[in-house]
C-alpha cells in the first residue's frame, strides 16, 4: 500500500527550532543501542531538529554514574527543575562529536544541541577531557 504524499512530506519535515518537546528521559530498548565492537549502532541525533550528535559506531555507553541534570528546554532556560541520570554514552574525544554546542548551566558544564540548541543532553568535565550524553535523551536513526 502507498503511503500517501502528504504524509510523507509530514514526516520528513525538519522540527522547527522552537517545537516543544519532552525535556526528560524516555525510555530505550538496550538490545538496539549497541553493535558487536560495544559501540553505538545507529546515528545519534537530537530529539528535537534531528541534528546529528554522533555518527555510528563511535561511542561507548557507561551506566550507574548518576548525575543531575536540568530538565531539557531551549537554551536550557526556564524553571529549573532536575533529572537524575545515570546511563551515558561516553567519550574522552570531542573529535568524534558530529555537532554538539555547550553553555555553563547551574555552574555546570554542559552539552547542548548544537543546532536548536535544545539541552542539557548532557554535560562534560571541568577540564573539557570527558563527555558524556545520556542515552535516553536522545534520538537513534537507522540509516
Ligand atoms: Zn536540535
Amino acid at each position: 500500500m502507498q503511503v500517501p504524499l502528504k504524509l510523507q512530506l509530514f514526516a520528513i519535515r525538519p522540527q522547527p527550532a522552537n517545537t516543544p518537546v519532552n525535556g526528560k528521559c524516555e525510555k530505550v530498548n538496550k538490545d538496539d543501542l549497541i553493535n558487536e565492537d560495544d559501540r553505538n549502532l545507529h546515528k545519534i541525533v537530537c530529539r528535537r531538529c534531528k541534528s546529528v550528535i554522533f555518527p555510528e559506531d563511535v561511542v561507548m555507553t557507561v551506566d550507574n554514574q548518576p548525575y543531575q541534570l536540568r530538565v531539557m528546554t531551549h537554551q536550557a532556560k526556564g524553571p529549573a527543575a532536575f533529572e537524575k541520570i545515570s546511563w551515558w554514552w561516553y567519550t574522552e574525544s570531542d573529535m568524534v562529536f558530529d555537532t554538539v554546542g555547550w553553555q555553563t548551566v547551574d555552574k555546570k558544564k554542559v552539552l547542548m544541541c548544537g543546532d536548536c540548541e535544545l539541552g542539557p543532553i548532557g554535560f562534560r568535565s571541568e577540564d573539557n577531557k570527558k563527555f558524556w550524553v545520556a542515552v535516553e535523551r536522545v534520538k537513534y536513526e537507522k540509516s
